[in-house]
C-alpha cells in the first residue's frame, strides 16, 4: 500500500513525524507537507506563483519526502499530479491541536484530506488536542494504529474522508471511541490592538471557540468526555433538505 502523508504545522512538526512513523507500519510512505507552517489556511491554493517542492531527508532512507513551498492542499495536488500514480491512503496531520466542530472550514489539516477525497483517495486527518509543539504524541500514535487498523478492515468510501481528534490524555485515561457529529457552534473573535516599532497599530487575533450544543452524538461531547472522535465529513455542502424551499420560478 502507498501511504501518502501530509500535514499543515510544516515538515519539521513532531506530529508529521508521529505519524509518519505509524504509516511506515502499514505500507510504503511519501511525505509531501509545506516547508513551514500553514495552521488556519483552509482549502487555500497558490495560484498564479511558482510552486517548488525540496527533497527531505528529515524521515530517512525509507521514506520519500518532499517540502513543497505551498499550502496543504497545494501539497495534495502535487503529490497526485507531480509525483505519479494516485496513493491508496493520504493521512494528514497530527496536527498540533483541534479541528472539531467548524474548524474542518479552517483547518489546513483537514482541506489536505478534503483534498484527498477530491481525488478519489481514501483520506484521514487526525489532530491532537495540544497545541504544543513540544507535544507528546506518544498515546495518540496508538490511537491512529487502531484506527488505520479498523479502517482497513471496514473502510469508509473515498468521498467521505474521517476527522479524527484525540483528547490529549495518556492511553489509560482515553475512554474509547466514538463515531460523531460536528458540535454546533462558533469562534468568538477577540483582537488585540498593538503598537508596532513605527507607532503602527497591529492586531492579534484570540478568538475562543463557543458552543450550546451539549448533545452527547457531537465530537464536542467525545472529547470532553475523555473519547476519541471520528467525524465522517461530505464534500458536498449542498443543503439538500432545502432544494425544494423555493419553487423554481422560470422566466
Ligand atoms: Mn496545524
Amino acid at each position: 500500500m502507498r501511504i501518502l502523508v501530509c500535514n499543515d504545522d510544516g515538515i519539521t512538526a513532531r506530529g508529521l513525524r508521529a505519524l509518519v512513523e505509524v504509516a511506515k507500519e502499514f505500507g510504503e510512505v511519501v511525505v509531501v507537507a509545506p516547508d513551514r507552517p500553514q495552521s488556519g489556511m483552509g482549502h487555500a491554493v497558490s495560484i498564479g506563483i511558482p510552486l517548488r517542492l525540496y527533497p527531505s531527508t528529515e524521515f530517512g532512507e525509507d521514506v520519500t519526502a518532499w517540502a513543497c513551498s505551498g499550502t496543504p492542499a497545494d501539497c495534495v495536488k502535487l503529490a497526485t499530479g507531480v509525483l505519479g500514480e494516485k496513493p491508496d491512503l493520504l493521512l494528514s496531520g497530527i496536527n498540533h491541536g483541534a479541528n472539531f466542530s467548524i474548524s474542518a472550514f479552517y483547518s489546513g489539516t483537514l482541506s489536505a484530506a478534503m483534498e484527498g477525497a477530491f481525488e478519489g483517495i481514501p483520506a484521514i486527518g487526525f489532530s491532537l488536542l495540544n497545541y504544543s509543539m513540544e507535544a507528546d504524541f506518544s498515546a495518540a500514535q496508538a490511537i491512529v494504529r487502531e484506527i488505520l487498523l479498523l479502517y482497513l478492515s471496514q473502510p469508509f468510501p473515498a468521498h467521505v474522508p474521517l476527522n479524527v481528534n484525540i483528547p490529549d490524555l495518556p492511553l489509560s485515561a482515553i475512554k474509547g471511541i466514538r463515531l460523531t457529529r460536528q458540535a454546533r457552534g462558533r469562534f468568538v473573535e477577540q483582537f488585540e490592538k498593538r503598537i508596532d516599532p513605527y507607532g503602527q497599530p497591529y492586531y492579534w487575533m484570540v478568538g475562543r471557540f463557543e458552543s450550546t450544543d451539549t448533545s452527547p452524538d457531537t465530537d464536542l461531547w467525545a472529547l470532553q468526555h475523555g473519547y476519541v472522535s471520528i467525524c465522517p465529513l461530505l464534500t458536498d455542502l449542498t443543503a439538500h433538505t432545502y432544494l425544494n424551499h423555493w419553487e423554481i420560478i422560470y422566466r
